[in-house]
């Protein structure tokens, strides 16, 4: 396997198991439940995570750590979980035996650190995306999931959802043909006044911009098609200079990778229009297009062979996602068998958006990696 293998396969086997395609399930269902702390309470995980858990098959809430006690109260009493914690005290979950799983929900520039306590502290980790704010944070949570030999996977719940697994499925099964290209555009228009886009702007908190919240979907959902290491990469910002939002952090990047079979796989990531999450891959034989890919509900999933009509994949409902993530890593972690988006596919992925910064910042140069 080469340094850089990204590779679905590569990245398996760099956790230490092969890969696979369907159901959540990738080890031995337990009778117990994973009990899970959740780290930050903000807008992803009240809106979205928490109340997933009802859904669940192999997941419980157990604690809550938060920077804000009318948090803990108000979601404390509302979902029955009494062991709290603020960040300050955070370390002391080592000893709490009622807690399996960590989900890191802090903004990016907080999640190396509160990702390596939780390993510390002898928990398996799920950390939200971007996994960190640079490829050598990501480097550090690898070695430290090792060294805990505790399990470390990253939020990257399209690998979940079910027309995204089913489109995969069916690409794997041959009936597009052999790979040919892959785009994807990813972006929304960021409001710098509303609170959780305010972090996103900060570039220390944030981590870099729009690739790192938006178009990292893009790439991640492209990269799930090919199974081939990266050559080089290139890339061009495409946002307005003085826009004021953009002090910090871009604004705006159309990117591309190139692999040694000649494949290209390139994508728009921006915080200057309305939102899309769309993925086209081609085939030698036929289309599969994604649109909207990766949003909470709803996603669209078509397949196209070359000279016939365009068929619905409808392989479930999206919101399925969350809850079918969460599983996956609870059985994961009693396991203690890789989640199918590990650490180093978080830390593959940060380096290749260096790389487009790398090129971008040069004025479109090609970069190897
Ligand atoms: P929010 O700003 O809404 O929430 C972040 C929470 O982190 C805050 O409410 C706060 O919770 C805590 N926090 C601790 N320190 C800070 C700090 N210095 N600045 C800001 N917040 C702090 O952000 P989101 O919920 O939108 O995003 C959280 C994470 O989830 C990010 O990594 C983001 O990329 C990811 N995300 C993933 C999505 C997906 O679909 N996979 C969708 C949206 C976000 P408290 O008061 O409890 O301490």
């Amino acid at each position: 396997m080469s340094q850089f293998d990204i590779s679905r396969r590569g990245l398996l086997m760099a956790a230490g198991a092969m890969p696979f395609v369907g159901s959540a399930c990738a080890a031995t269902p337990s009778d117990k439940p994973a009990r899970w702390a959740m780290v930050g309470l903000g807008s992803f995980a009240v809106g979205q995570i928490m109340p997933t858990f009802a859904h669940t098959k192999h997941s419980k809430m157990t604690a809550f750590v938060s920077g804000t006690p009318s948090k803990l109260q108000e979601q404390g009493a509302k979902y029955g979980v009494t062991h709290h914690y603020s960040y300050d005290n955070f370390d002391d979950i080592a000893g709490n035996a009622e807690i399996d799983c960590v989900y890191i929900l802090l903004p990016p520039g907080l999640h190396a650190e509160y990702t390596i306590r939780a390993l510390k502290a002898g928990k398996h980790v799920l950390c939200e995306k971007p996994m960190a704010s640079t490829a050598a944070e990501c480097e550090a949570m690898v070695a430290a999931a090792k060294a805990a030999n505790r399990q470390l996977g990253v939020g990257y719940r399209v690998h979940f959802e079910p027309n995204n697994v089913e489109a995969l499925k069916r690409f794997k099964a041959g009936e597009v043909g052999a790979l040919k290209h892959v785009s994807g555009k990813a972006g929304f228009e960021i409001n710098p006044n509303y609170g959780p886009h305010k972090w996103r702007l900060d570039k220390e908190i944030g981590g870099g911009g729009s690739m790192y919240d938006i178009g990292i979907y893009a790439l991640n959902g492209g990269l799930m098609f090919v199974d081939e290491a990266p050559q080089s990469v290139s890339a061009v910002y495409t946002y307005d200079r003085n826009d004021p939002r953009f002090a910090e952090v871009e604004g705006g990047v159309d990117w591309k990778i190139n692999f040694a079979s000649g494949l290209k796989v390139e994508g728009q990531s921006f915080y200057t229009g309305s939102y899309v999450t769309r993925q086209v891959v081609d085939g030698a034989g036929g289309q599969i297009v994604l649109d909207p890919a990766s949003s909470y509900d709803g996603v669209k999933a078509s397949l196209q062979k070359a000279g016939a009509a365009s068929q619905a994949i409808s392989a479930g409902e999206s919101r399925q996602q969350f809850a079918a993530q969460i599983d996956g890593f609870s059985l994961a972690a009693l396991g203690n068998t890789p989640h199918r988006t590990p650490g180093e596919m978080g830390w593959r992925d940060l380096r290749l958006i260096e790389a487009i910064y790398r090129s971008a910042d040069n004025g479109g140069q090609t970069v190897k990696v």
